[in-house]
Formats: structure tokens, C-alpha cells, sequence
């Protein structure tokens, strides 16, 4: 026996790389430089019982619902846990994409999409940034799903509020996933343009990147508690353990821990910016923990070769087009990640020396 034709076609999602060096300044994958709230360890600390690790979790996670639905202003059931939003991702595709169906996504963007295409045995549809990338240059007509993360991830943009409510309506009954992974770090999200209760949108967010969780494998979405009803079928039953649980209900109790970290890290995201700007990057304005840079007179390889050999890690990204209008094919730039301002300033050090 062997597997399906499309595995054995398929290349697989590759991550950033994980280094283990302690030494290493780590701006590669978007974890936030800063430690999750204290009441998170001691959340697992008391949720580390044997009794509590030999019975299964609560299967929607109950508790987690109900502190997320109270600091966000919104139904229990209108959410569902995931291990990841990764995870929810993965249940979006499986409860909507039949094989050889078509999945619709942004490029350049999160290339975890087309990899669920391929392993549901359904087509990819690139679509294309117009030249700000406040808008896609082309609706994704026939699409069983369409996901659209905002802020985009490699250029930390979002779309316009008008072009979002454009997609959503133009596309109904068609689904619109909102990957949310970055909103936390943006001015406006589509919880609060109202989106969430528009009848074909899922939005999905992290704990990765602004509850500073990576480790712990936890995300959610938010849609109509009838849709959230559908997508529970799907699902693994305990697809989150108990120690996922206990951290991220915890985390996000604690919204004023959550407020100091996001400040820091907005405020050394525009310094980022500006600095980068100086050294003769070209830097698109983010909405998110990363920003992305280019530069018309070297290649950016090199530079992160170069980094790389001083213990920086950043990532180098390349893509067969860029937005509409650009004449770089492909395209490329580096996507380097907030860090502390100690980091940063390292990081600005060694380009100096470097450009
Ligand atoms: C990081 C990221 C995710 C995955 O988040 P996890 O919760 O760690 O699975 C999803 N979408 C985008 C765009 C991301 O950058």
C-alpha cells in the first residue's frame, strides 16, 4: 500500500528553523520576545495534578469559552478551541473543502494553506495583492474556502475595513476565514467591524504571537453558534489538553499583562521601522509583530546568510510573484520579527556593519 497520489505529490509545509542555541537572537518565527503572563505558570503549576492529567479535558473547553467570551463581549458557543490555530485551520478545510475542490488563499502569504489543499486533494487558487495590498486584485469566485489572514504575514499589512466587507458579502454562502494570528497587534479587527456574525466567516486567532504561547499549542475561532456546532463534528474530541487549557484561559484573563507586552512591542515595531528605513530598507508599514524588507540594490540572501553567521536569525522569503505591479519575480525580502530592544539594537549593530 501507499499513500494517497497527492501526499506522494505534495512537497509539505516547511517551518521556520528552530535553533536550540541558547545564544541565538531568534526573529525568524514571530514568537514574542517577551515571557507569557506569570499567572500563566502558575495556571499549569495547578493544573499539574495527577488526578488532572489521568481524566480526559473538557472536550469544548467550557472554561476557556467563557473567559474569552467575556473579555471579547461575545457568545461561549460562538467559539471553538483548537490546538493552534493551526488545528483550526486544518478543521475548516476538512468540514469544508470536497476533494478536488478548490481553496483560495492570498499570495505572498502564509504558504500553510496550499499545503491543506494539497493533503485534502483539492486545487489551489493563488490570488494576488493589489500594489498596496489593501485589497486582493481578483475575487476567488468559485472557492469552497477562501483565507485571508490579516495583518498578512510576510508584509505585516491588513486590507481595508470597505474591501473586507466587500469579500465576505460578495462571497456568501461561500466561507471567508479571517486568519486573525496578528490582529492583536493591529488597529481593527473583524470582531470588531462586526464580521463574526456574518454567516459565512470564521475568524481564527492565536495564542503564538501576542500571548506570547507558542509553546503551548492553543488557538480559537469565533462564528455563529451554528457554524461552531458543525465544525465540533470535526474536530478531534479532546484536541486541547488540560495544560493548554488551564495556560490559555489564565493568559487571557490577564488583559492587563497582555496590554504592557503589545505596547512594548508596538513601540519597538515603528523604531524598527524607522531604523530600517535608514540602514536603505525598504520597509512596508506593519500592522503585526514582524516587519518586511527589501532592498532594490542587493540581495537579501546574503544579508541573512550573513546575520545567520552572527547568531541572528531573521527569515528570508521568497515567492514566485510579488503584489500586482511588482517587477521582482521572484519575489523576495526578509521578514525579521519583533524582539526585545536589547535584540533590536544587536540586530540594527550588525546590519550597520553589514550594509
Ligand atoms: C503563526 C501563524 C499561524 C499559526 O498559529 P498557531 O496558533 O501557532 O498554530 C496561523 N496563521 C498565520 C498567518 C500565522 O502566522
Amino acid at each position: 500500500m501507499t499513500v494517497r497520489a497527492n501526499i506522494r505529490a505534495m512537497k509539505g509545509y516547511t517551518p521556520g528553523e528552530q535553533l536550540n542555541d541558547p545564544g541565538i537572537i531568534k526573529l525568524n518565527t514571530n514568537e514574542n520576545p517577551y515571557p507569557p503572563s506569570p499567572r500563566v505558570v502558575e495556571a499549569i503549576q495547578a493544573a499539574l495534578t495527577a488526578n488532572n492529567l489521568r481524566k480526559y479535558p473538557q472536550p469544548l473547553g467550557d472554561q476557556f469559552r467563557h473567559a474569552a467570551a467575556a473579555v471579547l463581549g461575545i457568545d461561549p458557543d460562538a467559539i471553538l478551541i483548537g490546538n493552534g490555530s493551526d488545528d483550526l485551520l486544518t478543521i475548516l478545510t476538512r468540514a469544508y473543502v470536497p476533494e478536488g475542490g478548490i481553496v483560495a488563499s492570498p499570495t505572498p502569504s502564509y504558504v500553510l494553506y496550499q499545503s491543506l489543499a494539497e493533503i485534502q486533494g483539492a486545487q489551489y487558487q493563488p490570488l494576488r495583492f493589489q500594489a498596496d495590498w489593501s485589497r486582493l486584485a481578483e475575487m476567488p469566485a468559485a472557492a469552497d474556502i477562501t483565507f485571508l489572514p490579516n495583518p498578512n504575514s510576510p508584509s505585516g499589512t491588513v486590507v481595508s475595513a470597505d474591501f473586507l466587507k466587500e469579500l465576505v458579502h460578495q462571497l456568501e454562502p461561500r466561507p471567508v476565514v479571517l486568519d486573525e494570528a496578528y490582529a492583536d497587534f493591529a488597529d481593527s479587527n473583524g470582531l470588531q467591524q462586526g464580521l463574526a456574525q456574518a454567516p459565512n466567516v470564521i475568524i481564527t486567532r492565536s495564542f503564538s504571537k501576542s500571548y506570547a504561547l507558542a509553546g503551548i499549542r492553543f488557538g480559537f475561532a469565533i462564528a455563529r453558534p451554528a457554524l461552531v456546532r458543525e465544525l465540533i463534528k470535526v474536530k478531534d474530541s479532546y484536541n486541547c489538553d488540560v495544560l493548554s487549557l488551564a495556560a490559555a484561559t489564565a493568559a487571557i484573563q490577564d488583559q492587563g499583562y497582555f496590554h504592557d507586552i503589545r505596547s512594548k512591542i508596538l513601540a519597538t515595531r515603528e523604531r524598527m521601522v524607522r531604523e530600517l528605513t535608514a540602514l536603505g530598507f525598504e520597509v512596508t508599514p506593519s500592522r503585526a509583530n514582524f516587519v518586511w524588507c527589501r532592498r532594490r540594490d542587493r540581495d537579501v540572501r546574503a544579508i541573512y546568510e550573513e546575520l545567520k553567521r552572527r547568531q541572528i536569525l531573521v527569515r528570508y522569503m521568497s515567492y514566485p510573484i510579488g503584489p500586482m505591479g511588482s517587477p521582482d519575480e521572484p519575489y523576495t525580502g526578509l521578514r525579521i520579527s519583533v524582539g526585545t530592544d536589547a535584540e533590536i539594537d544587536r540586530l540594527l549593530r550588525e546590519l550597520q556593519a553589514i550594509v
